[in-house]
């Protein structure tokens, strides 16, 4: 047999099978979308979707906007407002996005309108893309703020479109996304709707026990019960001060349920790293380790948990959706995890002492 030639894919091709990347489910486009919506500053995030995100997704922010004139650059590939290059990805980065692809990506395999008028402009305007293929920038009324609509998502990507489960899996996977961003934002009013229903709606008041309350509903927020750990207490024994500084965590906080309150899924174990929702496989066990045998078999709690470790040791930029990330320490991160779920379930005589560990 002939070897087969090798040839460069064309540009289209390059551009879909990079948008897979980034853009797995609807629940990937939400949390790109709303992560540019907390980016703006914006102080309410609604986001609606119809048939799960399948068909449709919006999402409305009242943050900085964007000016006219910036809309194309905001869709085109690479571009960002966030960093200016390689060094400030290296010290560690302040805002959700940074890449500068979720626009440009979710254009490419849908029909992607941005619409957005920055509080001081007069007008409003908008760009649509669809396919990949850029349309013009046009006036448009809107209020104070940017209007993002997905429709038809996968539309021009046949494979990715059959690989969608069921309407109501894909609605689970945006019901955690936006849940998990409305926890970690409590001063911002974040909304979701399903099919015109809301689901859920915070209040933005900067209350977190609020905002637990308005996601998962009365009985479980009563249920929570406080994490907060530093190193300063592990060290009790005398470290130097500056030793906390330099510590490979930082803090703990946040709120675990009584074992009792458990569901069948681990979707209500949500970790956040220095503010950023991680998908952490090593946190999520950590977290179960702490509660012991107190679990009911093949049952999880509902937990959510801050972990602050120093910016320059954990690697955000390991994973396409930026979902896992790489810690420089995660033996270290993993006992501060457990030692403080641990903590405060026994504070509450929630689970029993055992014999000291190591
Ligand atoms: P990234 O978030 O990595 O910068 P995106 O493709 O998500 O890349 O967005 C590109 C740019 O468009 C952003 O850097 C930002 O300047 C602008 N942008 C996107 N969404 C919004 C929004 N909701 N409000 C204000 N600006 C936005
Ligand atoms: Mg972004």
């Amino acid at each position: 047999m002939e070897p087969p030639d090798i040839e460069r894919l064309d540009e289209r091709t390059v551009q879909r099978i990079a948008a897979g990347e980034v853009v797995e489910r609807p629940a990937s486009v939400v949390k790109e979308l709303v992560e540019n919506s907390l980016d703006a500053g914006a102080s309410r995030v609604a986001v609606s979707v119809e048939s799960g995100g399948t068909e449709g997704i919006r999402v409305r922010d009242d943050g900085v906007g964007i000016p006219a004139d910036q809309l194309e650059a905001a869709v085109a590939e690479h571009a960002t407002s966030k960093i200016g290059d390689i060094e400030d990805l290296d010290r560690g980065v302040g805002t959700l996005g940074f890449r500068g692809e979720a626009l440009y990506t979710v254009g490419a395999v849908s029909r992607l309108t941005v619409r957005s008028r920055p509080p001081n402009a007069e007008a409003g305007a908008e760009i649509t893309v669809e396919g990949g293929e850029v349309g013009e920038v046009r006036p448009a009324g809107c209020p104070a703020g940017t209007t993002v609509e997905v429709d038809d998502l996968f539309y021009n990507t046949p494979a990715r479109e059959k690989f969608l489960k069921r309407t109501a899996t894909e609605f689970d996977h945006v019901n955690t996304v936006v849940t998990s961003y409305a926890l970690a934002n409590p001063d911002v009013a974040v909304s979701l709707e399903h099919d015109g229903r809301e689901t859920f709606a915070t209040e933005g008041n900067g209350d977190f026990r609020s905002a637990v309350l308005a996601v998962y509903g009365r009985e479980v927020a009563e249920s929570m019960i406080d994490v907060e750990w530093t190193p300063d207490e592990a060290n009790a024994d005398g470290a130097a001060g500056d030793a906390v500084d330099d510590a490979p965590v930082q803090r703990v906080t946040g709120l675990v349920s009584h074992p009792e309150t458990a569901r069948s899924t681990r979707d209500y174990l949500s970790t956040y790293v220095n503010g950023r929702y991680v998908t952490a496989s090593a946190l999520r066990e950590a977290t179960l380790d702490a509660y012991g045998g107190q679990l009911a078999p093949d049952r999880y709690p509902f937990a959510v948990l801050f972990v602050e470790v120093p910016a320059g040791d954990v690697d955000v930029n390991v994973h396409p959706r930026k979902l896992e990330v790489r810690f420089d320490e995660e033996p270290a991160v993993r006992d501060a995890v457990e030692t403080a779920v641990e903590e405060a379930l026994l504070d509450h005589g929630l689970i029993r002492s055992t014999a000291p560990r190591g």
